[in-house]
């Protein structure tokens, strides 16, 4: 089973919250100063991707610790 990941990006405060949980997924931008995660697909303001069900917990915690609950994921 997958997890998918959704981010609102442009909501992103740059607090690296995200990339300290899961750095193989979340990597800061040096052009804007948010964090990116890593090969989404961008729907309107959404970047989502889909994970393996192993690297549910990392994420979950990356939007539980995000200070603006920009981050959502389901499994
Ligand atoms: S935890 Fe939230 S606000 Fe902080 S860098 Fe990640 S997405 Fe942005």
């Amino acid at each position: 089973m997958a997890v998918k990941i959704i981010q609102l990006r442009h909501k992103c405060i740059g607090c690296n919250a995200c990339v300290e949980a899961s750095p193989k997924h979340w990597v800061m931008s040096k052009n804007d100063g948010k964090s990116y995660l890593k090969k989404a697909i961008r729907k309107g303001d959404y970047y989502m991707k889909e994970v393996p069900e192993w690297e549910l917990d990392e994420n979950v915690l990356a939007a539980k610790n995000c200070p603006v609950n920009i981050i959502t994921v389901n499994n």
